[in-house]
């Protein structure tokens, strides 16, 4: 990218699926936009890559169409307990299953096209002065804007920059994804518990299936590596040992990641618009993470315009109406979220659970619903 330029209208740090959406809808808009992202595209991401339809019609105003990248279709929900008792039910809205490889790179052109320039780096300080940013990059450079959406995701260096509170917490959770060939439904996403943890299958596009687990470090550390882990641990539920040894893993290694944190997060620090994880992230057992990323980054992205047409007068009246709507469209979700992962957590809680939902599989949509948003708007 051309550095010469300086100031921006709006900066994004961070080109997941949060920012790469704040770009794509403050570009098409005709703001100058900024995205610094410290990776290169296209890349992995630990993520079980099911994606709720709720998102197609923004997606579709984005001009990002999954299905011509190969998305699967997915209409159907698989559940099972530690032991392999399933239970089936038809998802109420549907999603749709696609690599972060893919998506992410996709719409990070689509950014690039309409305008926003893309810079890979990694920000180091974003400074807030006289109703002015600045922000600084592993590169030593700097750059201002009037606005900074920070969609960094779960965990950043620059939490522990900004001093946020839900760093100085350790948290237990770790998770593991790979990428497998082999036989397995294209419709269905299956959620296998096993003792302190569970694992999401289902197929992205080019017939790949994604296997993501997320566990507890007390259950992982006791075994030598993965591969122990899966053999006593994850195999014990028969579903899980199906799949993954009647595939094969196309993966060098299965990439992992640590200490992902479901404590709260302000939404609006240091005068930051914050997006997707940056502000909140739901338990992956609710497969809504994405579509709560891309579903903040609209509301982000209809209010800063308001602020740049000067509809909405000032910073404080933006703030306040983003904090009014982040709260609006997510802490109910994220409110059953946590309650639903805690009871999964105990092993005898979420025997009796799968018991009743055995003997009342009609339950399982409603719940499904309550952690799920509704369609959002094509604009
Ligand atoms: C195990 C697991 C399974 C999941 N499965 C699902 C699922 O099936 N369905 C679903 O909907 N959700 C799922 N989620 C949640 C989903 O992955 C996230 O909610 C989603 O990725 C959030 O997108 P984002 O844009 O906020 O963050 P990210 O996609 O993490 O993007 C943040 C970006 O910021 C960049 N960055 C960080 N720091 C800096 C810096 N200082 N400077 C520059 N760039 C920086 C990173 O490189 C990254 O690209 C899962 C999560 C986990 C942990």
């Amino acid at each position: 990218m051309n550095t010469n330029q300086i100031h921006f209208d709006v900066i994004v740090i961070g080109g997941g699926l949060a920012g790469l959406s704040c770009a794509i809808h403050l570009s098409k808009n005709n703001l100058s936009i900024l995205v610094i992202e410290k990776n290169e595209y296209p890349k992995h991401k630990v993520c079980g890559e099911y994606i709720s339809n709720e998102v197609l019609p923004y997606l579709d105003f984005l001009e990002i169409d999954v299905f011509k990248l190969g998305a699967k279709k997915i209409d159907k929900f698989q559940l099972s307990t530690t032991n392999g008792q399933l239970i089936s039910a038809d998802l109420p809205l549907g999603g749709f299953g696609i690599s972060r490889f893919c998506l992410d790179h996709e719409m990070a052109k689509k950014a690039i096209y309409n305008g926003a320039k893309l810079l890979q780096d990694a920000v180091e300080d974003v400074q807030f002065y006289e109703d002015q940013f600045s922000v600084e990059t592993k590169n030593n450079k700097t750059f201002t804007s009037k606005i900074v959406i920070g969609a960094f995701g779960k965990r950043s260096n620059l939490d522990v920059r900004l001093d946020r509170q839900f760093i100085k917490t350790k948290s237990p959770y770790l998770a593991v994804k790979t990428h497998v060939k082999g036989n397995f439904p294209n419709d269905v996403v299956a959620l296998h518990n096993f003792e302190g943890g569970y694992c999401g299958v289902s197929k992205v596009e080019n017939d790949n299936i994604n296997l993501c687990y997320i566990t507890n470090f007390k259950s992982f550390k006791n075994h030598k590596d993965i591969e122990e882990f899966q053999e006593k641990v994850v195999y014990k539920n028969p579903h899980l040992k199906a799949v993954f040894k009647n595939t094969t893993s196309f993966f060098e290694q299965p990439l992992t990641i640590s200490q992902i944190s479901f404590e709260d997060k302000k939404p609006i620090e240091n005068h930051i618009i914050m997006c997707g994880d940056t502000a909140a992230l739901i338990h992956p057992l609710c497969g809504n993470g994405m579509s709560m990323a891309i579903r903040s980054a609209q509301i982000a992205s209809h209010l800063i315009l308001r602020y740049f047409s000067s509809e909405i007068p000032n910073r404080k009246i933006l703030e306040k109406q983003y904090l009014r709507e982040w709260n609006k469209a997510f802490k109910s979700r994220l409110k059953t979220g946590h309650l639903v992962a805690n009871l999964f957590n105990q092993h005898r809680i979420s025997e009796v659970i799968m018991k009743g939902l055995k003997l009342f599989p009609g339950v399982l949509p409603h719940i499904i619903k309550r952690t799920h948003g509704k369609l959002m708007e094509a604009k």
